[in-house]
């Protein structure tokens, strides 16, 4: 037997298509709105659970079968990619009638048809890509000891918060605490026990504050809470209440043994965010001042 007997015969496209791990597809636009899939074929479980003669005659029930973030998302996309001949490329949810819906990437090229537009392209299951994205997207943005968000997380969400309010002109405070003394925590009770303290006071913390809140690790024993449609002296009154059941709570080595300087600031205006943050230090600085346990905000 020759080298070539072994390799299996060319294929045609119909054969092999119905055994690639995609789909392959020509949907078509009419002017006035009309969808329907000229073409959809390829192996995956989604093909299982559409029905694909209809599809062929009007592609508009799977469109509105999508969620409301991934419905607007899909046909803008559509409208784009028509209006500039640029090809489609996105993402979106299917849903499966059990479990969860599956992800799938769609990437095709328009181009023109008689009174419409039709793309040729490929749909992929993503679903297990997807997943793997969000695990290390949390993973970047959570601090590992306490599984709060990190420096990196809060930040971002600071800077979304801060455009918010600087277009609404709604409040927005930041407390930023820092343990007091917890060096010599540290060294009288064992880096582990200090470790427990962290966790704890994150727990604490969270379970304080309204879920559209967020508590973050900044870095050793400091945190920063921000709190978004809240005024400086709503902010002052609840970090006062932290202060307090911080100092009033057993972390495991005895009432009044860990306490917090807090410091806080409220947002100005087109301010930089830098800005923000320095007086809100500042101020943490001015509570270790004044002797510790205790909230400070600047004139
Ligand atoms: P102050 O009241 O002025 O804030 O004093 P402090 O001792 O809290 O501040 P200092 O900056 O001198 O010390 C901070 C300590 O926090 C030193 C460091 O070992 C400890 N620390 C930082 N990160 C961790 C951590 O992840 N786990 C533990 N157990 N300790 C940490
Ligand atoms: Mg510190
Ligand atoms: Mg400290």
């Amino acid at each position: 037997m020759s080298v070539n007997d072994a390799i299996p015969a060319p294929q045609s496209a119909d054969h092999l298509v119905p055994h690639i791990p995609g789909v392959v597809f020509q949907f078509y636009r009419s002017h006035c709105g009309k969808m329907r899939f000229n073409y959809l074929e390829g192996g995956g479980a989604a093909l299982k659970y559409i029905d694909r003669q209809q599809l062929a005659l009007d592609a508009s029930q799977l469109v509105r079968q999508l969620t409301n973030i991934d419905y607007p998302k899909i046909m803008s996309a559509i409208e784009r990619s028509a209006r500039w001949m640029m090809p489609l490329s996105t993402r979106f949810r299917l849903p499966f009638p059990k479990g969860k819906p599956h992800w799938i990437a769609v990437s095709a090229k328009p181009e023109p048809a008689v009174g419409g537009v039709c793309w040729n392209g490929l749909m992929m299951d993503i679903t297990d890509q997807v997943a793997e994205e969000s695990r290390l997207r949390k993973l970047c943005d959570t601090d590992p000891l306490t599984g709060l968000p990190n420096r990196r997380k809060l930040m971002a969400h600071l800077t979304h918060l801060s455009s918010l309010s600087a277009r609404h002109g709604t409040p927005l405070s930041i407390m930023m605490l820092d343990i007091d003394h917890f060096k010599q925590l540290n060294d009288r009770w064992g880096h582990l026990e200090g470790d427990n303290v962290l966790k704890l006071l994150a727990t604490k913390t969270q379970a304080l504050l309204r879920s559209e809140d967020m508590v973050a690790r900044m870095g050793g024993e400091e945190f920063m809470v921000v709190l978004p449609l809240t005024p400086l002296q709503q902010c002052h009154k609840l970090a006062d209440r932290l202060r307090d059941s911080v100092a009033c709570y057993d972390f495991g080595v005895g009432v009044g043994q860990v306490t917090l300087s807090i410091g806080v600031a409220e947002y100005r205006c087109g301010e930089p965010l830098t800005n923000l943050i320095e007086r809100a230090d500042k101020a943490l600085y001015g509570a270790k001042d004044i002797g510790r346990d205790c909230v400070c905000l600047l004139p």
